[in-house]
């Protein structure tokens, strides 16, 4: 779960004018629009829950493939090897994610 947030000039129909606007992502897309002068928001309808169902589903679904590979190969000397890599590097890789997952909420609910 990605969260991004730029500022950019894009007219605002309040101020009637260009203002620099509040604009942040979650996962690429576009999440919130405030205007920086009168503070107008325009929050897109994404529900976090839904993206991070998505984001959690795509990786389990990309799991079971990966494993099959290796067993498919038959190499048992490879895979013996590969394990314990897989047993280092996933809970690195999974408490980052649970870290950036838990900022993007934090930001979301923050903004609310
Ligand atoms: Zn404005």
């Amino acid at each position: 779960m990605k969260f991004t947030e730029i500022d950019t000039y894009l007219f605002c129909s309040k101020c009637l004018d260009e203002t620099i606007h509040h604009v942040s992502y979650l996962n690429g897309k576009l999440h919130r629009v405030q205007c920086e002068k009168c503070k107008r928001t325009n929050e897109m309808d994404l529900d976090f829950k839904r993206e991070l169902y998505k984001e959690v589903y795509k990786r389990v679904v990309s799991k079971p493939s990966r494993m099959s590979e290796e067993y498919k190969n038959d190499d048992r000397i490879k895979l013996i090897e590969a394990l314990p890599r897989r047993v280092f590097t996933k809970p690195y890789r999974l408490v980052k994610y649970l870290n950036e997952t838990k900022e993007a909420y934090k930001k979301i609910k923050g903004n609310n």
